[in-house]
């Protein structure tokens, strides 16, 4: 019983590291300036509502803004 309960437990997690480890991951403080790659508003550095992507910190105006850039970074970063 507790075997199987762990089983099932860990293959959930497994589907999407990404995903399931973003709302406990550790925020990174904005060094800089900074653009929300989203909306395009600015954002100030000192923010913690940011998000580590290829080890560039991103900062955002709104937690829905950085919903959608952490859903599919790569949609907002393309130019
Ligand atoms: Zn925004």
């Amino acid at each position: 019983m507790v075997l199987l309960l762990l089983s099932s437990a860990a293959f959930k997690s497994s589907g999407n590291p990404e995903l399931f480890s973003a709302p406990q991951a550790q925020t990174d403080t904005l060094k800089t300036d900074a653009r929300d790659p989203v909306c395009g508003m600015k954002v100030k550095k000192g923010i913690t509502l940011t998000q580590t992507h290829n080890k560039t910190v991103y900062g955002f105006c709104s937690a829905s803004c950085k919903k959608n850039f952490v859903s599919n970074p790569d949609k907002y970063l393309k130019k």
